[in-house]
């Protein structure tokens, strides 16, 4: 029996370091090391390189380099926004109230309620049945006093991207800080915060290319944020501990390929996407395909095959050799009915159902077609499982 062929369909959920990464990392794993907060100089050369990763960084995204926090990843950046400006509010008198969209990652969706938790506000802004923001509902919120509005850039289960210039516009007429998770459309769309007005932007390394461990919060003003982490005051005191130096130098490696590669990449991966929605649609007719007519980031796939779980299906999948995922959002393991999914008010057994297949910088028109060739047999056994198990 030959080995099975392995195809990884799920780089939302992350995606392999690139090997240039991996080489710009290396040295920082051997012989190259320092404090960047030390002024001898193995602790110049590791602020050296700290500092050229985040120029890096600062201009792939529009931003100025003393703009950028560094993080441990995209859940803490959204924590300290929206935490973070919550509290600032506070200590400044302003409402401690936040606004947050209903398909926002758990990341924003938790860090709200935390605000809630002590003692502020969370206002849960709807979205569409196409996945996009209901603004008539974000224009009554910022009639209400807000610290923060937080959207995210592109949903990391439909692939739906939201129109920010248009939302950052409205909340900078108001008066609200603006924060945007763009963890997913950061190295997909082009994502900027000049050109978007953006106040706080959040992004995050395994998703482009560099190791799992490593984000930022892009910061336009400082002011707009309080720590959540208090120290020995680096990073402007706003995320004070010894800087992470290895990932810094890998974020600001996959950062430079991203915004070299990102508008050809987008070309690619759009183009496999919509090979696989319109060879879907011929081989299972029934097929639900999810925010099918938003404007979508390029990388993610979510679909509904009626009468299947979606557990039961990516088990044949992986059995097959394809990885890929449930559209519904999986914490630490356990699979819950899909939040964005109820929010976009898809019925109840086709949010069960839902896959998401997600593509990377290495999918090729083969990986799509591993797919294609296994997933009928997987959704007939899921059916005659579904079937028995209710006959
Ligand atoms: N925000 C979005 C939209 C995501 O997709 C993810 C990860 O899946 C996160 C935040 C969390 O990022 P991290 O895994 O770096 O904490």
């Amino acid at each position: 029996m030959g080995a099975t062929r392995l195809t990884y369909l799920d780089h939302a959920a992350t995606t392999p370091v690139r090997p240039e990464v991996a080489e710009a990392l290396r040295p920082w794993l051997g012989p190259t090391f320092g404090n960047a907060s030390s002024a001898h100089r193995f602790g110049r050369t590791a602020r050296v390189a700290a500092d050229e990763a985040k120029r890096a960084l600062a201009a792939a995204l529009g931003a100025e380099p003393n703009q950028v926090i560094f993080t441990s990843g995209g859940t803490e950046a959204d924590n300290l926004a929206v935490v973070g400006a919550a509290l600032a509010a506070r200590e400044r008198g302003d409402p401690f109230r936040v606004a947050v969209s209903a398909i926002e990652h758990k990341a924003v969706l938790e860090a709200a309620h935390w605000v809630t938790a002590l003692g502020g506000e969370t206002i849960v802004i709807p979205v569409t049945s196409s996945g996009l923001l209901d603004e008539a509902a974000l224009d009554d919120a910022l009639r209400r006093d807000l610290a923060l509005v937080s959207v995210m850039w592109a949903n990391n289960e439909v692939g739906v991207l939201q129109p920010v210039g248009r939302i950052a516009a409205r909340c900078r007429a108001a008066g609200v800080a603006f924060h945007s998770d763009a963890v997913q459309a950061f190295g997909r769309v082009p994502v900027s915060l000049r050109e978007t007005g953006l106040d706080l932007l959040s992004i995050s390394g395994h998703k482009i290319g560099a190791p799992q461990g490593i984000g930022a919060l892009i910061v336009r003003e400082r002011r707009l944020v309080a720590p959540l982490q208090h120290g020995g005051g680096q990073q402007y005191g706003l995320r004070p501990g010894t800087e992470n130096v290895p990932g810094i130098v890998a974020l600001g490696r996959a950062a430079e390929l991203a915004a070299a590669e990102g508008p050809a990449l987008a070309v690619t991966l759009a183009r496999l996407r919509d090979l696989l929605e319109c060879r879907l649609r011929e081989l299972l007719p029934d097929v639900v395909i999810h925010a099918e007519y938003s404007p979508r980031a390029p990388h993610i796939a979510s679909f509904s095959v009626p009468g299947t779980e979606s557990d039961v299906v990516l088990m044949q999948l992986d059995l097959a050799g394809v990885a890929c995922s449930a559209g519904s959002a999986c914490s630490s393991g356990t699979t819950e009915p899909s939040h964005v999914l109820a929010a976009m008010e898809v019925p109840e057994p086709l949010a069960r159902a839902a896959l998401r297949v997600s593509l990377g910088h290495d999918t090729t028109a083969a990986d799509v077609a591993h797919l294609l060739e296994v997933l009928p047999g997987a959704v007939t056994r899921a059916r005659a499982l579904a079937a028995a198990l209710q006959a």
